[in-house]
């Protein structure tokens, strides 16, 4: 049976709060289980099923309005296998634990309105860090890597790689390049970037993100930064690297209709001129 941990709930907005959790790593098949999300007012319940059968999906949105500040939500995380049910924490419940701040949460929201407006959308394929371990390439027994370019789990040690894609804007600026490199597949310059996300989902590092180009990027090993007012998220700020050609992200699949329905590059290397941008010579 698996185990689920780490339920955490999170509010993005005053109309939704956000439910995460995972699972300790196992060899079990993982789609063999389904998952339900169970709501109450109560600690002890009663609870009900607001969202499932979800299978290798580890997130949920639950729409609920968190004006009425008398309101709490408990939530628990239901597996099942064939006739087998586990429910997690078997005892009360997770809820949202500090108040959210309207401030913080009113700037967040215009944030994100203008990310919507003025920057073009990506694929970004949030990386796994936990679940079924990839028999391809992970050794049981020293718990290591034994090979690269792993098809099966993307060079990650979990089967899969990375999570289902999520299309959101995410605003790409790019800093620099490094000198030429000579790899296998001849020379190659990897750009460098900064990234900017609003709260509406949660970066980690090593997440891919895709442009339009499909150009690919990796989100740098610490360099994710929060920007908070009063506890609550407003935007998430990050460094990437371009990954080269030939690794194995470039085989991650890109949603249908992605490429014919993006929108053109933001320009954001070139600084605006407005004399220019105003028809001519003024
Ligand atoms: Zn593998």
């Amino acid at each position: 049976m698996l185990t689920i941990k780490d339920i955490k709930v999170r509010a993005p907005n005053l109309k939704a709060l956000e439910i995460s959790w995972s699972v300790d790593s196992t060899f079990e098949d993982i789609l063999e289980y389904d998952t339900y999300v169970l709501r109450a007012g109560a600690p002890y319940g009663p609870y009900e099923e607001v969202i499932g059968p979800l299978k290798d999906k580890y997130l949920y949105t639950d729409p609920v309005s968190l004006m009425d500040r008398s309101k709490v939500y408990y939530y628990r995380i239901k597996i099942v296998k064939e006739e087998d049910s586990e429910e997690f924490p078997s005892d009360t419940g997770i809820f949202l634990s500090a108040t959210p701040d309207p401030y913080g949460m009113e700037m967040a929201r215009i944030y994100n309105l203008q990310l919507y407006i003025n920057t073009r959308k990506v694929v970004l394929y949030p990386r796994r860090r936990f679940g079924q371990r990839c028999v391809e390439c992970w050794d049981k027994d020293t718990k290591r890597r034994i090979k690269s370019g792993c098809e099966t789990c993307y060079d990650t040690s979990w089967v899969g790689g990375f999570h289902s894609p999520v299309i959101l804007p995410v605003e790409i600026v790019e800093t620099g390049v490094t000198a030429p490199k000579g790899s296998q597949l001849g020379s190659y310059q990897m750009k460098h970037g900064k990234g900017r996300l609003g709260n509406l989902h949660l970066i980690t590092e090593n997440d891919v993100i895709i442009e339009g180009e499909n150009t690919r990027w990796k989100v740098v090993e610490g360099s994710v930064k929060n920007v908070q007012k009063h506890r609550a998220l407003i935007r998430q700020e990050f460094d990437l690297v371009q990954i080269p050609h030939g690794d194995v992200e470039y085989r991650l699949p890109v949603p249908d209709d992605f490429f014919e329905n993006m929108d053109p590059p933001n320009n954001l290397m070139v600084p605006m001129d407005i004399n220019y941008g105003a028809g001519g010579v003024l």
